[in-house]
């Protein structure tokens, strides 16, 4: 939903004191004095005006548009949704992920991802390898915590990527709500 839109209205002759920009100074520490005496007494009668969260011994539920690492969708029977068609990592801006396709003989997919590795390290979470796939095999799950000390631990590999299906429905079904999209296709309307 767009935002609300704020004019700014500009003065095209300033006076000595503003291009100073003293008035301004002046105005700001007022606002922010504001600020720090509103918040002190709320919290000294017990009504806080921040909001604060002791982290990580207490987590925020994101919500459900919230975009961290991605991860792949992993069926009930342990294998990845993902057929290993590219086109994510067509779609990927920072070219961080690779996938090399297998082939499956006997089953109804004929492709899937022998590799299928992410760069988490240039990532963005930017969330345009989950827009492009067909499958809903790749989604943005609520992860963020990527620290290390060693950059490689950074590429994380299929093993590691794939999560349970109905770890990420929340997700899902928001993707399903946000693009229109139907857990069904359409009946043949002949
Ligand atoms: S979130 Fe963006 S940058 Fe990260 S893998 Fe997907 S498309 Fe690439
Ligand atoms: S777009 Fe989806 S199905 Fe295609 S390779 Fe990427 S994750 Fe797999």
């Amino acid at each position: 939903m767009p935002g609300r839109v704020i004019k700014v209205k500009r003065e095209e002759n300033l006076g000595i004191l503003q291009r100073l920009y003293i008035p301004m100074i002046i105005k700001g520490l007022a606002v922010t004095t504001g600020h720090f005496f509103r918040n002190m007494k709320g919290f000294m009668t017990g009504n806080p005006t921040t909001f604060v969260v002791q982290y990580p011994e207490e987590r925020v539920d994101y919500a459900d548009a919230f975009r961290g690492m991605p991860v792949l969708v992993q069926l009930e029977n342990g294998n990845p949704k993902c057929v290993a068609c590219g086109l994510c990592e067509f779609a990927c801006p920072t070219d961080c992920i690779g996938i090399v396709p297998g082939e499956l003989p006997d089953r109804g997919i004929e492709r899937y991802p022998e590799i299928f590795d992410i760069d988490m390290s240039r990532c963005m979470f930017c969330g345009l390898c989950e827009e492009a796939c067909p499958e809903e095999a790749i989604v943005m799950s609520r992860e963020t915590e990527i620290c290390t000390y060693q950059r490689g631990s950074l590429i994380h590999h299929k093993e590691q990527l794939l999560v349970p299906e109905n770890l990420l429905k929340r997700r899902l079904e928001f993707l399903r709500a946000e693009y229109d999209r139907q857990d069904q296709p359409p009946e043949d309307s002949d």
